[in-house]
């Protein structure tokens, strides 16, 4: 088996971490039913520290493993869908779409297909293997839990027009960190996979397939133009396939997904599916078979991980959910939008990374601790603690984001943290006795001052976009932090 050269974890070949081998398990469209939950946790205790956790892109990694999973348990993993048919395509990033594919009462079209069509597609042509590791494609069924504004080089996102569905192609370009732009193409649901072939083959013509570092599809775009790489990717398909109309109206960058905890009902009469907290993605073996042999009696056997790190259990009915709920609480774990945990995000920090300067998950639990017994979150905040600049937990931009660095003075060195507001520097180099008050403080003055209770702390950020440093300055009057010597 010839294995390309990639940073990014895998099943197939061995990442090592601070902390041991870390293997992901590639999870297209993020679904794992009650037998591959059992395998899961199995892994977890024989060759990892017993716990998993749930990536940005809805995969499972396996972290602190000390000895290399043998050939015969990476073939079980394939036999029951936890690795691809085909090693040499594992490597490429997780095929995303919404948590709710199929269920969502709002969605235009069940993507679920979709993602199984472009996964068999990817595993039948081997030569796609040398498609940049990161090259990344996301369905969005055009339901309330949307997830087109999640980072990915192709996104092909459903939408009306008249009484007919269509797919609205988004593409990476223009600077790192810009969200896909709306190239002003739709296209027939049908038509979608022979569109992603011409779109991975235009873009392999274009790149060094024998490097170590493969260009983004963003770079390639960048260098020969939208309006090229669209030109090439139309001489690949049959004419007119392209319906090619104006940008989408309802297209904002500021719409957000919306919230997929607690109970919602689904698309189909009497079911409900219950959104899960998972805090900071992480789940010890015994909440998986836990949460495993709940989807078996209850639900529909299967457990659905999401891109905000934790996880929905589907097809329940209305008259069992409380009973469902007492189980849930009896994990250790709980359906609340509002519990802290919900939106805090952390990086697996210095215990799994060499470039982190900080213990993020450590830091992370240490304020939801604090906050737990001091305030009540009434209203979702998005929190990502991060141990360096890279953001590996969250790609797209947190209410508060605290990036781990290191404070030189005159007597030692220690870890602290620069705090933004949506990509604002607020302040810098917090040391971490005093993260959990500044924190605190923030959202005290965020709840002190909105509109209402429906002002969102990104909408209440926007408002005081302007004065962003004179509003937290209220939030502090009594942290002062001193800057000495410092590195990042
Ligand atoms: S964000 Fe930085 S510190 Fe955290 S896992 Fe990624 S590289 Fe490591």
């Amino acid at each position: 088996m010839q294995i390309p050269f990639t940073a990014c974890p895998g099943l197939f070949y061995t990442t090592p971490a601070q902390d041991g081998f870390l293997y992901r398990l590639r999870i297209p469209g993020g679904i794992i039913n009650y037998q591959q939950c059992q395998i899961i946790a199995d892994i977890a205790d024989n060759y990892g520290s017993g716990y998993i956790d749930i990536t940005n892109r809805a995969n499972i990694q396996i972290r602190e493993i000390k000895q290399r999973i043998n050939i015969e348990v990476l073939q079980q993993l394939q036999i029951f869908s936890l690795g691809s048919s085909n090693a040499n395509i594992d490597h490429i990033r997780n095929i995303m779409t919404s948590p709710t594919a199929g269920i969502d009462t709002e969605e235009l079209i069940d993507t679920r297909p979709l993602v199984k069509a472009w996964e068999e597609y990817i595993t039948a042509n081997s030569h796609l293997s040398e498609l940049s590791a990161k090259f990344s494609v996301c369905f969005d069924g055009g339901g309330k839990v949307a997830i087109k504004y999640q980072p990915n080089d192709i996104i092909l996102a459903a939408e009306l027009d008249q009484s007919d569905v269509y797919l609205r192609l988004y593409l990476s370009y223009g600077e790192k960190g810009e969200a896909s732009k709306d190239t002003g193409i739709l296209l027939k649901p049908e038509e979608s996979i022979q569109v992603l072939a011409a779109l991975a083959e235009t873009y392999l013509k274009h790149i060094d397939t024998k490097a170590h570092r493969k260009a983004r599809l963003r770079e390639i775009i960048n260098n020969i133009t939208i309006e090229t790489y669209i030109q090439q990717v139309k001489e690949k398909l049959s004419p007119n396939i392209f319906d090619i109309r104006k940008n989408s109206l309802c297209d904002s960058a500021t719409l957000r997904e919306k919230n997929h905890l607690g109970i919602h009902p689904q698309r189909q009469t009497g079911l409900y599916y219950i959104g899960i907290v998972v805090p900071l993605g992480r789940l010890e073996s015994w909440q998986i078979r836990g949460l495993a042999n709940i989807a078996k009696r209850y639900g529909d056997d299967n457990i659905r991980l999401t891109p905000w790190q934790n996880l929905l259990l589907t097809d329940i009915p209305q008259n069992q959910i409380l009973e469902v709920e007492q189980k849930i609480t009896n994990l250790g774990l709980n359906s609340s939008p509002t519990d802290i945990k919900s939106s805090l995000v952390a990086c697996s920090g210095k215990r799994g990374c060499a470039a982190a300067a900080t213990e993020t998950k450590e830091d992370a639990l240490n304020l939801a601790k604090h906050l737990e017994n001091l305030m009540i979150l009434d209203s979702p905040v998005n929190i990502h603690f991060s141990g360096c600049s890279k953001s590996c937990a969250q790609h797209t931009q947190a209410d508060i984001t605290l990036f781990g660095v290191t404070l030189e003075t005159a007597n030692e060195t220690v870890p602290a943290y620069q705090v933004y507001v949506f990509g604002h520097l607020l302040y810098e180099y917090v040391t971490l006795d005093k993260v959990p008050a500044l924190i605190r403080q923030m959202l005290e003055l965020y709840q002190k001052e909105r509109l209402s209770l429906h002002e969102s702390f990104g909408q209440f950020i926007d408002r005081h976009s302007h004065q962003l440093n004179q509003l937290f300055s209220k939030s502090s009057p009594n942290l002062t932090f001193t800057i000495l010597k410092s590195h990042v």
